[in-house]
């Protein structure tokens, strides 16, 4: 393609992140013209090291991204979670003794979820968007957008000048298009920042995932398949307040261990860390609007939600699966009753989850003797109650799987 050509297609996305690369996936295979760009390069690797990070991609979602030909294509085999365990207590201490157990055997619809590493998911993304044909991958590349009434026009810096019906912002949490579109949002803050990384451990977890709510905020460990770095490993996901976790940041492989082993305890024998430690600040984020003129933001750049459910990717491909259905319907894509359908749908479904996830990371991030004991009963009576513990089960699936 010569840099000062011109297109006209159906759909432009900026963003290859797994939002918008999925979408470019589901688009182009379907024989949308679409384009897809992205500030970063996207080389298809042949395999990228070990890092540590991972999704937990829940049952629904799943079936995106076999949607989008990218689940058959991950070169990592993703590692179910049969099993989830939830529990109170203090660091130091035992786990309360009053727990949660769900197995996916008693909801009987197959795993709860996945655990996908994000390196397996960038290589079937990068290799299934360099294999489409019909797409147009233009990255790295940075690019102006204007939109009018009936038409968006995306010039991309030294590169070619698109013409086309609907322009997706898929560019993450600090979404230029959508300030560009004077779209306001209100972020929480939660003062809290989860550190993720990997571990290796002696004893199987049995697919199960662990959510250990202490006064810090939520300690998650969720179960990885076996790679070349470990036969036992899981993800862990330990929030903590902001100043704390810069503390870990810094202290050495020992040091952190220890803490680690006062917060995981003894279940998975001995433990040991694999890649490196990532922090990320915490907060959510609302977005008053998911549309504009010849616009739709689409994963990150239209929400953010703490990570205590391990939801915020989950929420994207729901996105993308519904503005996937409405652009193949055939109308004009960009339309405003287009857009307004999409809007109509996504928003409350995600600002429930914005909800949920706030009120349980509220309700479980202290240690008021009062809300801890109400907690406890609460966790306690769910799990004796067959019947209860059903309909949690059964809420928690449908929420996932719509
Ligand atoms: C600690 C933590 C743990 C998490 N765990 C989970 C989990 O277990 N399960 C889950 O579902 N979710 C989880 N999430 C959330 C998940 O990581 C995000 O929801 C997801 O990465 C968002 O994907 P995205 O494609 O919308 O945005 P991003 O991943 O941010 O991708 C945006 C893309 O846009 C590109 N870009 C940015 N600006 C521009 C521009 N101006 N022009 C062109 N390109 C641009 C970037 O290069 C990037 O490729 C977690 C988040 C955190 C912080």
């Amino acid at each position: 393609m010569s840099d000062t050509a011109s297109l006209v297609l159906d759909v432009c996305i900026i963003g290859a992140g797994p939002n918008g690369g999925t979408l470019a996936c589901i688009l182009a295979e379907a024989g949308i013209r679409t384009a897809v760009l992205d500030q970063a390069a996207l080389a298809p690797m042949e395999h990228a090291d070990f890092d540590g990070r991972a999704y937990a991609i829940a049952a629904g979602p799943q079936k995106v991204l076999e949607r989008a030909g990218l689940w058959e294509r991950l070169p990592i085999k993703p590692g179910p979670i049969t099993g989830i365990r939830v529990s109170d207590g203090k660091v130091g201490k035992r786990a309360s003794p009053l727990f949660l157990h769900f197995d996916s055997e008693e909801a009987g619809a197959g795993p709860f979820g996945w655990m996908v590493e994000a390196r397996s998911l960038r290589m079937a993304l990068n290799a299934r968007l360099a294999s489409l044909e019909a797409l147009h991958v233009i990255a790295p590349a940075t690019a102006s957008v204007e939109r009018f009434a009936d038409h968006a026009v995306v010039q991309v810096a030294g590169g070619p000048r698109i013409t086309c019906k609907l322009v997706v912002a898929a560019e993450g949490r600090r979404s230029p298009l959508r300030a560009q579109a004077g779209i306001q949002t209100t972020s929480l803050p939660y003062g809290q920042s989860g550190i993720v990384f990997a571990m290796g451990h002696e004893l199987p977890h049995h697919g199960t995932a662990l959510e250990h709510f202490l006064p810090g905020g939520p300690f998650a460990q969720l179960p990885l398949a076996p790679s070349e770095v470990a036969e036992h490993a899981s993800a862990i996901v330990w929030t903590e307040k902001t100043a704390i976790a810069e503390r870990l940041m810094q202290v050495d492989d020992e040091s952190f261990l220890r803490e680690l082993r006062r917060r995981i305890g003894t279940h998975l024998g001995e433990v040991r860390l694999l890649g490196r430690r990532w922090c990320y600040p915490l907060s959510a984020l609302l977005v008053h609007r998911y549309t504009d003129t010849r616009l739709a933001l689409l994963g990150d750049a239209a929400h953010g939600v703490h990570p205590i459910a391990g939801q915020g990717l989950n929420l994207g491909f729901r996105d993308v699966n519904l503005l996937a259905d409405l652009i193949l319907e055939g109308g004009d894509p960009g339309d405003t009753e287009t857009l307004a359908r999409y809007q109509a749908v996504r928003r409350p479904d995600n600002l429930t989850m914005l909800a949920a996830t706030d009120v349980l990371d509220r309700l479980f991030s202290n240690d008021i003797g009062p809300i801890r004991l109400a907690r406890d009963v609460g966790i306690a009576a769910v799990h004796r109650l067959p019947g209860l513990k059903r309909m949690f089960m059964r809420q928690a699936m449908g929420a996932l799987m719509a």
